[in-house]
């Protein structure tokens, strides 16, 4: 498929819908977007598969209780995204690793350890963007930046 332009926002939006119910109720949403950014070139599916994949594993990690940040601002030329959750962290011995395929720490049959490998995939291979963490407890930020030129061009 080729590459659309769409505003981020929505691509965010319909996330979050799509996920409400893992969500659930006692996870606060705070949606901190700007929205003057301007529209994004991009493989919009794989892009709303990078934000399923960050969602569910901030969900994940903080239990059902906290609050999931979803945070855009423009850096230099590209659209940043920030999903921030609440939860426990990744462990500093581990931050090096979690964007490897098939690493998990979740028990067997609940993770595949795919999210993150892929997510990376079509981040960094097909839209030349980048993609890192930054965690202590309690605060763990994910941070996308997707470059505003055409994925392909
Ligand atoms: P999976 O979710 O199947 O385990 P991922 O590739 O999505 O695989 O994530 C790999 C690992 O990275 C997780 O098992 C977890 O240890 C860690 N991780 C990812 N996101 C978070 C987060 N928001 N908070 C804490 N740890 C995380
Ligand atoms: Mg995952």
């Amino acid at each position: 498929a080729p590459f659309q332009v769409v505003d981020v926002h929505e691509l965010l939006d319909s996330t979050l819908v799509m996920l409400a119910r893992k969500i659930g109720d006692d996870i606060k949403i705070v949606k901190d977007y700007d929205r003057s950014l301007p529209l994004l070139p991009c493989y919009s599916a794989e892009l709303n598969q990078v934000w399923t994949n960050l969602i569910d594993n901030a969900v994940g990690a903080m239990g059902g209780v906290g609050t999931l940040t979803v945070r855009t601002y423009k850096e230099n030329d590209c659209v940043a995204v920030e999903i921030v959750d609440t939860g426990p962290g990744v462990p500093d011995e581990i931050k090096n690793r979690i964007f490897e395929p098939f690493f998990t720490t979740k028990p067997v049959g609940e993770g595949t350890g795919l999210g993150l490998d892929i997510s990376f995939r079509i981040v960094v291979k097909k839209h030349h963007g980048d993609i890192r963490v930054e965690s202590e407890p309690g605060n763990t930020r994910f941070i996308v930046r997707l470059p505003l030129t055409a994925p392909e061009g």
